[in-house]
């Protein structure tokens, strides 16, 4: 059995349905990045993949006034909000349109790796809808239903586990050196951290 743990940040206009990923033909949530990770009894790996808006509809403008890059910059946590061709340089980027198969690029190759079969872990959000929809009939594990507390307590209680281990898409953002960035990267590695016992839990709830 392999556990692929996955976190996918990014966002969604207003009144837009969030659980609906963005198309070439309607609006949606534009993720920016997925991160993974997969622990088997052999070993583990892990990595992200990172998207911008090519072949979907630009960014809403909204009411008057409503610009999206400052509504939304705090929700990314640094990541950008409408990231260009040289943004992500080194990484895999896709199109936000292509979140599920993204996923199912994933889920295929941690099973080929692993010879295994691939079990999701998310806690909360989307991301088991979307598994769902990327491999029908893949088994989903939500934390959030097996008491696992929010990151920022696990972060918070775990210094070492997270301070400066974001990857390096987030922009300088003026945080307190204890407080969790959001990077999907990292927020798996503190969720892999909880149900391996590895995190302290002292505080977490606090
Ligand atoms: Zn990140």
């Amino acid at each position: 059995m392999a556990f692929l743990f996955i976190d996918v940040d990014g966002y969604c206009a207003g009144g837009v349905d969030q659980r609906r990923v963005v198309s070439p033909g309607a609006d949606g949530y534009r993720a920016r990045e997925l991160g993974w990770a997969y622990y088997t009894t052999d070993g583990h790996a892990s990595g992200g993949v990172y998207f911008r808006d090519e072949n979907v509809p630009p960014l809403a403008s909204g009411r008057k006034g409503y610009d999206p890059c400052v509504s939304y910059t705090h929700r990314l946590h640094g990541l950008p909000v409408d990231p260009g061709a040289h943004d992500f340089a080194g990484e895999v980027v896709m199109c936000a349109s292509r979140l599920l198969e993204a996923i199912r690029a994933v889920h295929d190759a941690v099973a080929h790796v692993t010879g295994s079969e691939v079990v999701f872990v998310h806690k909360g959000g989307h991301e088991g809808l979307w598994a769902g929809q990327a491999v029908p009939g893949a088994a989903a594990i939500d934390l959030g239903a097996h008491g696992c507390p929010r990151v920022d307590d696990i972060g918070r209680a775990n210094p070492g586990l997270h301070v400066g281990l974001q990857c390096e898409f987030h922009a300088p953002v003026k945080r307190r050196a204890r407080k969790v960035v959001h990077c999907p990267r990292l927020e798996v590695s503190l969720l892999a951290a909880w149900v391996a016992g590895a995190a302290d839990e002292k505080g977490a709830g606090a």
